[in-house]
């Protein structure tokens, strides 16, 4: 009967062991999972953008223009004084031929006054908003990096 007992004992104490590592794993994974302080950092930019004088109505950060919906990233292949066109490349599968076939997609986004300094090989993020125009539906929010 003892024997029974003290494996029963060291049952739980496995069990427990497991559970415990299962926490820490989980605990893990939540310390994986803290991404908020890159919400944190935009948060940081807006304000820094806040800053900076922009009397562009049709701004993500200082107008009334509001950013919704799909975000792309690409380089910027031209630019106009209010208007850039950003180009990525993206795979899609040939069911005929079991390969895929890489296609390019050219986006134009509206570029605000206060971020004029981007230039031609520029790595931007544009973000969906209402169409402003016949082509330009999205407006350009972040440069994630310079041309080298
Ligand atoms: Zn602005």
């Amino acid at each position: 009967m003892k024997e029974k007992s003290e494996t029963s004992k060291s049952k739980d104490f496995d069990s427990f062991r497991t559970e415990s590592s299962d926490s820490a794993r989980n605990s893990s994974e939540f310390r994986h999972d803290q991404k908020s302080k890159e919400e944190k950092i935009s948060d940081k930019e807006k304000q820094v953008a806040e800053k900076v004088s922009c009397a562009d109505k049709q701004c993500p950060f200082h107008g009334t223009l509001s950013s919704r919906g799909r975000i792309f990233s690409g380089e910027i292949i031209k630019k106009f004084p209010r208007r850039i066109v950003i180009e990525f490349e993206r795979t899609f599968y040939i069911k005929k031929y079991e390969r895929y076939m890489r296609k390019k997609t050219r986006l134009h986004a509206r570029l605000p006054a206060c971020m004029q300094d981007v230039e031609v090989g520029d790595y931007v993020e544009i973000q969906e908003c209402r169409p402003l125009s016949k082509i330009i539906h999205f407006v350009l929010i972040k440069v994630l990096r310079k041309r080298k």
